[in-house]
């Protein structure tokens, strides 16, 4: 059980995801987070830096679509300007979100990589379907709701279990 909670790469964020192996590795689609994992969760809009980084996923070759738990207005607020396509309410770690999501991608969870800030919503719910799953830093702990501080607590005793049976990735420099 252990293992389902266990990423494929864990990064300091998404800016230090090496795109060229991951298109070598197989992956043409990118499943995305938002909260955290792209911006601070008080974040309405891209910075600059992210708006570029969805540029060079596309430059990549990669298929991207932003799959969040949060709200109608939050995610697509947040997606719509940049004209990346998005899943909000999308229940994760359950598949429904993510399925859609690779619906949207018209690829297999195989060829499709999650990245997220949460062991217990993005990285779970990738792997129960087999998807290349990373872990990325949270931008920012200020401001998250009390769900996700109680699973960050959690988070931490799963990490240390996993670093003891070896099976936590090292992380890229
Ligand atoms: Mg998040």
């Amino acid at each position: 059980m252990l293992r389902k909670f266990a990423p494929k790469k864990k990064v300091r964020s998404i800016f230090a995801l090496d795109l060229k192996a991951l298109r070598a590795a197989g992956i043409k689609g990118i499943i995305t987070d938002l909260d955290n994992t792209l911006v601070k969760t008080r974040e309405k809009l891209a910075d600059e830096q992210v708006a570029a980084w969805f540029r060079s996923l596309q430059d990549e070759g990669f298929q991207v679509v932003i799959v969040s738990n949060n709200t109608r207005r939050r995610v697509g607020g947040f997606s719509v300007p940049l004209n990346i396509p998005f899943v909000h309410g999308a229940r994760k770690p359950t598949s429904s979100g993510f399925r859609k999501a690779l619906a949207l991608l018209g690829l297999e969870a195989r060829e499709t990589a999650v990245i997220g800030d949460q062991l217990l919503t993005d990285v779970l719910g990738g792997n129960l379907l087999g998807m290349y799953t990373i872990l990325v830093e949270p931008c920012s702990p200020e401001g998250e709701k009390w769900v996700t501080r109680i699973n960050r607590s959690i988070e931490k005793v799963v990490v240390k279990r996993m670093r003891k049976k070896g099976i936590f990735p090292r992380e890229d420099a």
